[in-house]
């Protein structure tokens, strides 16, 4: 899933920005629980007859496939990521399916571009040299990436709070690299900060009175993610190849998060250390001063460019008239491929929802009569920097887009295999018809259907079935919960993100519950099956936002609260 970066050091600069962000508990005290969820059977004859071909060990094969050291961590614009392409797309046509890609193959290829920082990029104080990706990294801005070299005196403006009074002097920060704390401060809460986008207007006021540097170094309190941040922030960063950078109406410094082990050293030389400066920026009467040492960076960037491929095929349907139509099973397979040597092997996040998929697709290959309408398959790539092989496949669509009765997307970070699934999540329930459609389904398997467990993270936009929402259509993500309550479900998720989540230890575990994969796969292929089968296409409800959206839209969508 997409990582969910705070927009406010864009908003100025109104661009955007990669990354996703979700999360789950480690495994070592897991016991592999045999339960099943008894199937209550209101299933019809050919649903069961879809069911018992969706295939648990197909999953399993699929998976361990796709999360192979071989696959090099399946990177968009990586060698490991055309390998698991190629890879899918056999499979593919070993199931039977039709190629959807480009020229009559089953994939369609997308230009990218990829943004490195060199080696030659460094970011020194006195004799402390710090490491990229550990100690600090680069906040990636949409602006032309431009090679900078910096050497100037440090100035700590704790929250930057003092630039909100009218009478306070912006000229001092000229010249400067400002060292400030990542609001909001302790006093204020982050719905109002944010609101005010508090943490923008700081910046905007930095860059026009001329500050040379902004390094963000985290507050310290729950929510803080700037070391996860950081580590991404080593990473390369992918984008469109024709990906336009936004315009920069004056000289953009370089912006920078440092964990707290490198702001305590930056101020080594000050009278007041780190500790005590982070608390009198929390009192009314704090005042910016001088570190008494320059901070010396170096920015230089590499960019290439080349492609990813999305991987395409699709079963006809066969009901002369709605065959036209078709349900779009989607799923990414790109994981962070290898960065800094280290292969992110994304077993969880996502080899295993692509391989629910595939089993979906290969099931369907097995299955007479064949659903009324047709059934696309797409693996999509590039999702981790910005849902964008989804989102490409959206705007050059290789089916009539008008004709696409729904999105089912597979996403997540594998709790459906920490045990029995217990209650599905439909990212999108509540907004279309597809939201009863699963209540049905999920009741023939004796499961629940829980609301969002955290919509403050706004999971609903970081996957690649809101690049259907965007064009009309109605879509939900399925998430397998191995817990009864949203409050387990979501300490459970917490835990294992802090261990595993976009980290090279995302690795297939032997004490994977692979039956909680079979019962999404099966709630995905029978809700696919419903869809395919029934009278009129899913549509939205009209309580909904995206209530009044049309299939092929093109407007831009409104905003949720
Ligand atoms: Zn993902």
């Amino acid at each position: 899933m997409k990582l969910h970066l705070k927009s406010m050091w864009q908003k100025p600069f109104t661009a955007l920005m990669m990354f996703a962000l979700m999360s789950v508990p480690a495994f070592a005290q897991m016991k592999p629980a045999k339960a099943v969820p008894s199937k209550i059977s209101t299933l019809s004859k050919a649903e069961t007859a879809l069911t018992n071909k969706i295939s648990l060990d197909s999953i399993k094969t699929f998976t361990k496939a796709l999360a192979a050291d071989e696959m090099e961590g399946r990177g968009t614009m990586q060698p490991g990521g055309d390998k698991a392409a190629k890879w899918i797309a056999t499979q593919f046509k070993s199931f039977g399916l039709k190629p959807l890609g480009d020229k009559g193959s089953y994939l369609q290829s997308i230009n990218f571009k990829e943004t490195t920082l060199t080696p030659e990029t460094s970011f020194q104080v006195g004799e402390e040299k710090f490491k990229m990706g550990k100690d600090y990294g680069f906040i990636p801005l949409p602006f032309p990436k431009e090679d900078k070299k910096i050497s100037a005196e440090m100035m700590f403006i704790g929250y930057g709070m003092e630039f909100f009074s009218k009478d306070s002097d912006m000229s001092k920060v000229r010249g400067k690299v400002v060292v400030m704390i990542d609001g909001p401060p302790a006093s204020i809460e982050k719905e109002k900060w944010e609101k005010a986008e508090a943490n923008s207007r700081i910046f905007e006021i930095l860059v026009i009175n001329g500050a040379k540097g902004i390094v963000l170094v985290g507050h310290g309190r729950k929510g803080d993610k700037t070391e996860d941040y950081i580590d991404y922030f080593g990473r390369r960063q992918i984008s469109l190849a024709d990906e336009k950078d936004a315009f920069a109406p004056i000289p953009i410094p370089p912006m920078m998060m440092i964990s707290k082990a490198t702001a305590t050293k930056l101020f080594a030389k000050s009278e007041v250390k780190f500790a005590d400066a982070t608390k009198q920026a929390e009192t009314d009467a704090f005042k910016s001063f001088n570190l008494n040492q320059s901070a010396n960076i170096v920015v230089k960037y590499a960019t290439k460019k080349g492609t990813s491929n999305n991987v395409v095929g699709y079963i006809e349907g066969s009901d002369p008239k709605l065959k036209s139509e078709a349900v779009i099973f989607t799923a990414h397979y790109d994981a962070y491929g290898i960065e800094n040597g280290k292969i992110y092997n994304g077993a969880a996040d996502n080899a295993l929802g692509t391989s629910e998929m595939m089993a979906v697709a290969e099931a369907f290959s097995k299955i007479e009569p064949k659903p009324r309408r047709s059934m696309i398959f797409l693996a999509v790539t590039g999702e981790e920097y910005g849902l964008y092989g989804s989102k490409y496949w959206a705007k050059n669509p290789t089916w009539n887009i008008e004709k696409i009765a729904a999105n089912l997307n597979l996403d997540g970070v594998g709790t459906e295999v920490f045990g029995p699934v217990k209650n599905i999540v439909g990212y999108g329930a509540e907004h279309s018809t597809l939201g009863n459609m699963l209540a049905e389904v999920t009741k023939s398997y004796g499961i629940k259907v829980m609301p969002d467990p955290r919509p403050e993270e706004n999971f609903f936009t970081r996957s690649d079935h809101y690049s259907f929402v965007e064009r009309g259509i109605p879509a939900l993500k399925l998430t397998g919960v191995n817990k009864e309550t949203a409050k387990e479900f979501n300490e459970t998720v917490e835990a294992w993100e802090k261990l595993h989540y976009h980290q090279p230890s995302d690795d297939v575990m032997r004490n994977w519950h692979w039956e909680g994969a079979k019962t999404v796969a099966d709630i995905m292929g029978i809700l696919g099956l419903r869809i395919a089968n029934q009278e009129k296409m899913p549509a939205w409800l009209a309580t909904s936002i995206y209530g009044k959206l049309k299939r092929g839209n093109t407007e831009p969508l409104p905003e949720s609260d």
